[in-house]
């Protein structure tokens, strides 16, 4: 008998599952709405959707197959508890709630999953170790032992695999590159500490930058027109694409502060190759990257040893939807 398993991607806008077989063969898919349970007491009724369109979605083939596991992306999922862990954009605290202690905020989805499905195994990590073990089965990482990725979207995710095993750490959430200090003292980042990469290197970092350029240069840029509200990193790439100087200039920032730090992170792992994983709307954002992240990582310590490392665009499509 055949053998498929479910895999599922949890996103703030929406949560994307499908039937899947060991070739990465799509069978069945189908979306429920993540947005549309915001608050910290709707994770029951959200859970509740899930599971029914799980199960709609496995009883939707027309032949007989095993279900042979459940496996879950989510931000902030602990691989070794099967606990979604204080999410930043998921099931919030009402504004006005009178305890907002965020070691309330721990979601055990694996467990209440496994409830669903009993006798199922199910497995969850967080969503950049997710498309980074994707990569090592799937895509280009195919055969290699060491290899870094990193996820550039609204935040700043990564994987390390060290020896062909993804790096969780005693507490499940090591190699989160996207929280080294990039910038002592720099930006105020949602984890508590300041300076991190992703306040730079995501979305949301490089319009913080474009703004903080169209108040220091005084060029002419088609961004200065844009409301804040309004302004999407999208924006960036085409006005980049312009040759606008405001536009150009923000990549460059951004670029050569996400090579440095990963000349770092290339000193500490020695990895045979570094992945940059997006969606579409951000695949012009990464290539623009590029440049900048040369600049960071050549400049320093492997210029000496160049053919050791390699940049490479993600190769398996993120079929994840935001
Ligand atoms: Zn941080």
């Amino acid at each position: 008998m055949k053998k498929l398993a479910i895999g599922i991607d949890i996103g703030g806008i929406n949560t994307a599952f499908g039937l899947v077989d060991e070739n990465g063969d799509l069978y069945a898919d189908s979306v429920v709405s993540t947005k549309k349970f915001p608050l910290f007491t709707d994770y029951p009724a959200y859970v509740a959707e899930l599971t029914e369109s799980l199960h709609a979605l496995a009883d939707s083939l027309s032949f007989e197959y095993e279900l042979v596991g459940i496996g879950i992306g989510a931000p902030n999922a602990n691989y070794h508890t099967g606990v979604i862990e204080h999410p930043a954009n998921l099931w919030k605290f009402p504004v006005g709630e009178t305890n907002p202690d965020e070691s309330r905020r721990m979601f055990p989805l694996v467990d209440d999953i496994k409830k669903a499905f009993p006798g199922v195994e199910c497995r969850m990590t967080n969503d950049a170790n997710a498309a980074t073990i994707g990569e090592m089965i799937y895509g280009n990482a195919k055969g290699m032992k060491d290899f870094i990725m990193i996820t550039l979207g609204t935040g700043l995710g990564s994987g390390f695999v060290a020896n062909g095993e993804m790096i969780y750490g005693h507490d499940g959430f090591a190699g989160e590159f996207g929280h080294v200090i990039a910038v002592r003292g720099g930006r105020q980042c949602g984890c508590g500490r300041r300076g991190c990469p992703e306040t730079y290197v995501s979305a949301t970092g490089i319009k913080r930058t474009v703004f903080e350029l169209m108040a220091t240069m005084t060029e002419p840029s088609e961004l200065r027109d844009i409301p804040f509200a309004n302004f999407d990193a999208a924006m960036v790439s085409t006005a980049a694409s312009h040759g606008d100087p405001i536009a150009l200039e923000a990549f460059r920032i951004t670029g050569e502060l996400l090579g440095y730090a990963l000349a770092d992170a290339v000193t500490i792992t020695s990895p045979e190759a570094i992945f940059l994983f997006g969606g579409e709307t951000i695949r012009g954002f990464i290539f623009a990257l590029l440049c900048g992240v040369a600049i960071g990582t050549y400049s320093s310590w492997f210029i000496a040893t160049p053919l050791s490392f390699d940049l490479m665009p993600e190769s398996i499509k993120n079929k994840g939807k935001e």
